[in-house]
């Protein structure tokens, strides 16, 4: 296991979270630079909001309103929050702010799908996906700028780890995207134009915990973006102990990458399989269904020509589950980039490993490929961070994946789910 894996974020999750000292306002920098350091109030879910009021010498229900301000009517201006005291305006402007990400881009594809980049600082960039769908509309959520797990399919990984995002900057996602959509969409106050969020843009979530888990606190929240639990999905390469973690402080939907039937070609596509293997990781996912929000847990497939995608590889899996634990797998045709030297796997080959999992009475659907035009799709997501970490160095020296069986046709994706 690589040495970045260590970073792993085992600080103690819920509220209060955040900066809390001193208040903010005008800082001087060490070069004697005036720069801003007040407090972002997207970083404080509402517990942690309450805990502010009271240090700024506020009743602690003002927070409610104020959250409610913020998240559910997306105003970031006080002046705009007219039900609040001018005095507690006032106050507030001098320490404390919505700070909004920096829009760098913003892309539509024709199949309506939305991708905004944002600015996250010193080089650092973070995508976030709107993909609308009949009856849904999900937010694909990043939560680091590059990741450190490495899987070898995943242009994030390729890139290396940057930074974990704040609090602030993981809603701000959400923020953004919600406020914005529902302008576009003239939606009146009460409705929603997001439905469902998922943890599946940039980065892993389970190695930057505790900023996470109070972002995920306001995704609930009724007077945030009252989401249930079920419509919020975290989404894991398997960092166990951060599983167990989350079954305690705030359960939502879990998805886990598996990517493979076997340890030893887990170990070469999703690293972190050195340090928890599979048969750790199902031993989570048992344990995670006690409190989970749903009845099974969800197995991403990432679908490789020629590398995991053969119908003993499919039997495998079945046997590896089976009799074990409720899941539902989605398989995922690779979205390829230049450097990964991976193919996706044909749609015939993607259909046929399918219907071995559904012989064997296993939910499986295919997933559908949205945003392809603005290279939107699941690990795809690239952003413009830096590579700071000589990852792709050490990703072509890494061992070769062997090839199983290649099959030599590449064709898109079928977007059809498969039905028992
Ligand atoms: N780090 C988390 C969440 C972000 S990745 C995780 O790994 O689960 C979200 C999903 O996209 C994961 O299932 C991941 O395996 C998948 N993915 C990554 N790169 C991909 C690619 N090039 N093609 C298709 N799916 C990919
Ligand atoms: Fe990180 Fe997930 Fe990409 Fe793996 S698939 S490198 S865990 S973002």
């Amino acid at each position: 296991m690589r040495g970045q894996l260590e970073t792993r974020d085992d600080s103690p999750a819920g509220p209060p979270q955040g900066r809390m000292l001193p208040l903010g306002g005008k800082a001087q920098s060490a070069k004697g630079a005036h720069m801003t350091s007040l407090d972002n109030l997207l970083d404080f879910d509402q517990s942690a909001l309450k805990a502010y009021c009271e240090r700024v010498g506020e009743k602690s229900f003002r927070a409610t309103q104020l959250f409610r301000w913020i998240h559910h009517r997306g105003v970031g201006s006080f002046d705009d929050m007219t039900d609040l005291a001018r005095s507690l305006r006032a106050k507030l402007a001098g320490v404390a702010e919505v700070r909004p990400l920096s829009v760098m881009a913003d892309k539509g594809s024709v199949d309506g799908t939305r991708k905004w980049l944002f600015d996250v600082g010193q080089g650092n960039a973070i995508e976030t996906v709107y993909i609308p769908e009949d009856d849904r509309a999900t937010l694909c959520i990043s939560s680091q700028a590059g990741c450190a797990v490495g899987c070898r399919f995943c242009s994030t990984g390729h890139q290396g780890f940057s930074r974990n995002l704040t609090t602030g900057e993981i809603i701000g996602q959400l923020w953004h995207a919600e406020h914005r959509m529902k302008a576009e969409l003239g939606l009146g106050a009460n409705e929603r134009a997001i439905s469902n969020v998922v943890m599946m843009g940039m980065g892993e979530p389970l190695q930057n915990y505790s900023q996470l888990v109070p972002a995920l606190r306001m995704m609930l929240d009724d007077h945030g973006y009252g989401l249930s639990r079920r419509r919020v999905t975290v989404s894991t390469s398997g960092v166990v102990p951060m599983i167990d973690r989350l079954r305690e402080d705030c359960p939502v939907a879990l998805a886990v990458s598996l990517h493979a039937p076997d340890d030893a070609l887990r170990d070469m596509l999703v690293p972190i399989n050195k340090k928890y293997p599979i048969d750790e990781l199902l031993g989570a996912c048992e344990r995670y269904l006690d409190a989970a929000p749903r009845d099974f847990i969800t197995f991403e497939y990432c679908m490789l020509d020629g590398v995991n995608d053969t119908p003993a590889q499919a039997q495998a899996l079945v046997n590896l589950v089976k009799n074990r634990l409720p899941v539902k797998f989605n398989l995922i045709p690779f979205n390829p980039f230049p450097e990964s030297g991976l193919k996706r796997s044909s749609d015939a080959r993607v259909r046929a490993f399918g219907e071995v999992l559904l012989e064997a009475g296993l939910v499986t659907t295919i997933r559908k490929t949205r945003g392809d035009d603005i290279d939107a799709a699941c690990g795809q997501l690239a952003g413009e961070v830096q590579d700071r970490t000589d990852a792709q160095r050490r990703m072509t020296r890494s061992i070769p994946i062997v090839a199983v069986a290649p099959s030599n046709a590449n064709p898109s994706v079928s977007s059809q789910p498969l039905k028992q």
